[in-house]
């Protein structure tokens, strides 16, 4: 794993598309972490527009030009490097495991990405770079994932692909624990400060009680 690369080692295991997870894990795809919009949020009346009930993946804003990493424990190989209609950029990577076969996408990058149809990714392998390709308001990675089957042609189906998101899963349960790290260390940051706004407060109950000995008749 290249160093530089965001990981953090504790993992979360949680119910994921119906199923315990327990072989597949996403760590990190950017070194940002801010998570900017979810799986299924529809504030946004293009996800209708597009045929989707919401938005079929997971948001994170990254700075353009920012790598883009590999994030899961398993070797993935690319698929494509693909242009949408409304000019966006992405990598489409494979995942073959224990869990299933899935297709992973990493959307809104910048054109030329450094991989290939075929390059094999190990985790933490750069796969692109941040941009704000096609539909988007500003540079961030849009990361989905799809379960997929091969057809009697040879080629990667969608599973569940009526399920609204044409097939793109929710994927919470397979995500590492960092964003209850994360979570852990502001708050940690918050009682330090509520602490010490307890002892200034201690420390003014004092004052006063000196000042109304001074003042008593
Ligand atoms: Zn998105």
């Amino acid at each position: 794993m290249p160093s530089g690369y965001p990981t953090v080692l504790v993992c979360y295991k949680g119910q994921g598309i119906g199923k315990e997870s327990t072989t597949m894990k996403i760590w990190r795809a950017v070194k940002t972490n801010f998570f900017s919009q979810g799986f299924a949020d529809n504030n946004n009346p293009i996800y209708r527009e597009w045929g989707m009930l919401g938005h079929g993946g997971y948001d994170w804003v990254e700075y353009q030009g920012n790598p883009i990493y590999w994030d899961m424990d398993i070797r993935g190989t690319v698929l494509k490097v693909e242009v949408d209609s409304n000019g966006g950029i992405g990598v489409v990577v494979l995942t073959q495991s224990q869990e299933g076969n899935f297709k992973h996408i990493f959307w809104h990058i910048l054109p030329n990405p450094p991989v290939s149809p075929g390059d094999i990714l190990e985790t933490g392998n750069v796969l692109a770079y941040a941009d704000s390709t096609g539909k988007a308001t500003g540079s961030h990675l849009h990361r989905g994932m799809k379960e997929v089957e091969l057809d009697s042609f040879g080629n990667w189906a969608t599973k569940n692909h009526d399920n609204g998101y044409f097939g793109y899963l929710p994927i919470e349960a397979y995500f590492t624990n960092e964003f209850v790290l994360d979570y852990l260390a502001r708050l940690k940051k918050q009682v330090s400060l509520l602490s010490q706004l307890v002892e200034a407060l201690r420390a003014l109950i004092g004052l006063q009680k000196k000042l109304k000995n001074i003042y008593v008749p």
